[in-house]
């Protein structure tokens, strides 16, 4: 039986986090731009904006304040697949365009995978293209699905030993649960994943050495379902009705039962979240490089083609 002492939680705190790799990726996005080569995201929002309003303030905030010109273009709801993919083909072809982020929801009768796949992946800053996902599996970890990657950080950032460590996922979507077993595995974890059909959920998570929790059900995990001194990553948004009728945002685990046995995690709101966006932001730098090299190697390479205006050769 672990010594109760030593097991006092340690919050992971999300925005502090996410501060610092924003303040690194400032001096990069400052050379960039000393380059000539200054990264813009343009962001897509399609119908009722309302649901995710807050979630474009953030990223636009955090954006511009490291340097990074933020463009929210708005589509009617009444859009058809056809000409919403010619709309991102056109950023696609935009040498002034970075890093293209689809906004979700979306309206019922447009398909999100198939609007994800039509952006070119060097400017897939979300991760999400199939092409992105699939060099997860190949251990290419250099841009991925921001929450999946921001999930990872906070882990890593407990300062545990990733290699040979019991890891228990639960929740296997493409965009969160699936890719963390990939980056934990790249990582040398021991993973487990749960899902709804699991049959007995505290069995797996009792012993584990760090749960993730990505499934949008809050108070799913609770405190006897964790192992004295784990990780808790908890990766849920729930908005409840609080004692007084207010709303609250709430992870997928019971914050207060986890938190007297975990060694470490994270709080909802000011954990995952913060930390998503800066992922964001970092894949922005790392595609931003990648454009920079593909459009000079071709000016190199091809006199045909010229370096657009604003990004010097
Ligand atoms: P999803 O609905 O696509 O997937 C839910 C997963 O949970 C599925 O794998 C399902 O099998 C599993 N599940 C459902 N009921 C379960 C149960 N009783 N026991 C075990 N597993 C169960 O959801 P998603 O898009 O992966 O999002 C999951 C949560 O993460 C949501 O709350 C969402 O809001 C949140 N989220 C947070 C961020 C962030 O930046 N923090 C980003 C994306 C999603």
């Amino acid at each position: 039986m672990a010594d109760q002492e030593t097991l006092k939680h340690k919050d992971l705190d999300g925005r502090a986090i996410a501060a610092s790799i924003n303040d690194d990726l400032k001096r990069k996005i400052d050379e960039l731009t000393d380059n000539d080569w200054p990264p813009r995201l343009v962001s897509v929002t399609i119908g009722n904006v309302d649901a995710v309003g807050i979630y474009v303030r953030n990223q636009k905030r955090t954006a511009e304040r490291i340097g990074i010109s933020f463009e929210e273009r708005h589509f009617p709801a009444e859009i058809t697949e056809a000409e919403m993919q010619a709309a991102i083909q056109a950023m696609n072809a935009s040498p002034h365009v970075t890093g293209i982020i689809i906004q979700r929801p979306v309206p019922k009768h447009l398909n999100v995978k198939l609007l994800q796949s039509s952006i070119h992946p060097l400017k897939d800053v979300e991760g999400l293209h199939p092409a992105s996902i699939g060099n997860i599996v190949y251990n290419e970890l250099v841009l991925g699905p921001c929450t999946a990657m921001a999930s990872v950080e906070m882990l890593k950032r407990t300062g545990l030993e990733l290699p040979g460590m019991e890891v228990v996922v639960i929740g296997h979507s493409e965009i969160v649960g699936k890719p963390i077993a990939f980056l934990l595995m790249a990582e040398g974890a021991t993973v487990t994943v749960c899902h709804h059909m699991t049959r007995n959920l505290a069995v797996h998570s009792r012993q584990a050495d760090a749960v993730f929790v990505a499934v949008g059900k809050p108070g799913l995990v609770t405190g006897n379902m964790i192992k004295p001194g784990a990780a808790v990553i908890d990766i849920g948004i729930n908005q409840i009705e609080g004692p007084e009728g207010q709303l609250l945002t709430v992870g997928d685990c019971d914050y207060e039962s986890c938190r007297d046995v975990a060694g470490w995690i994270t709080p909802v709101p000011g954990g995952v979240g913060p930390v998503t966006v800066a992922m964001l932001m970092q894949n922005t730098v790392t595609a931003a490089h990648r454009q920079m090299d593909y459009y000079r190697s071709e000016y190199a390479a091809n006199a045909w083609t010229t370096v657009p205006e604003g990004r010097g050769s």
